[in-house]
């Protein structure tokens, strides 16, 4: 079953212009023209796909809550969503910071243990207090999205969306240089990690358009004029 959705009026308030629809797979005119795979991996069976949709029809009652509401049922869904994405990725982060350290324990370069060369000292802390604070600025979205809902929530759903897979890709890239050359293979589990948590700082929407939105809270504070 696929969720489409579309713009059905662009004459209509700009919230209201898009609407979402059930289209079964199997519906004449679907066509599924290739996989897209991410950094080489396809994610198979779900993946992400290129999707034709040629002259399809459906009943008019497969419209999800009604026309000129689907911005409303994606925003419904994105501050959840967006929460969720950032849960795991500090999660991959947390695995990350373990295998690093695991692997920096064990290893002997130059007669003593990786571990015991200052530079990887200093970059454990510096991946638990990224984790630690990320962990918590997450924590405040989701107690805040639980109490206040997410439109007051924005901000702190706004940060988070960009600071969790910035911190966690650090890590991770701190954890595949500590494994040397088995980092990048698929034996770390790394590479993988990295190639998806680098996509989510655009899916759920790019940085820079989150930062926007920071921006222009923080701004909204000190003058009366809509930016
Ligand atoms: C792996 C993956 C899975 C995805 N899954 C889904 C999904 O399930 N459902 C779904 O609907 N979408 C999904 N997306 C789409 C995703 O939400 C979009 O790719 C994302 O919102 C960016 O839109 P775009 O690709 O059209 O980039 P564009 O809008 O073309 O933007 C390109 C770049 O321009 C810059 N930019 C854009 N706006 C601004 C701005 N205001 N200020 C400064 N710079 C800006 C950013 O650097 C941005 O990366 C997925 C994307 C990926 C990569």
């Amino acid at each position: 079953m696929l969720i489409v959705m579309g713009k059905t009026d662009p004459t209509r308030a700009r919230h209201e212009q898009q609407s979402q629809i059930l289209v079964p797979r199997d519906t004449p005119g679907v066509k599924v023209v290739r996989m897209l795979p991410v950094f080489g991996w396809d994610d198979a069976p779900h993946g992400h796909a290129e999707v034709l949709l040629d002259s399809v029809r459906v009943p008019a009652g497969n419209l999800l809550l009604g026309e000129g509401r689907g911005f409303e049922i994606a925003q419904g869904r994105l501050g959840p969503g967006r929460i969720h994405h950032c849960m795991r990725t500090l999660g991959a982060a947390e695995v990350a910071l373990e295998k690093m350290t695991k692997r920096l324990l064990s290893r002997v370069a130059f007669g003593k243990k990786i571990a015991e060369h200052s530079v990887w000292e200093q970059r454990i802390a510096e991946a638990r207090i990224d984790i630690e604070m990320t962990r918590l600025l997450c924590l405040k979205a989701a107690d805040m999205m639980d109490k206040v809902g997410n439109k007051t929530a924005q901000l702190e759903i706004a940060m988070i969306k960009v600071a969790a897979p910035r911190v966690a890709l650090r890590v991770i890239d701190d954890a595949i240089q500590a494994h040397g050359g088995m980092g990048v293979t698929s034996d770390a589990g790394l590479a993988s990690s990295y190639a998806h948590i680098r996509t989510l700082r655009l899916a759920d929407g790019p940085d820079e358009v989150h930062c926007r939105a920071i921006a222009r809270l923080e701004m909204r504070k000190y003058t009366n004029t809509r930016i």
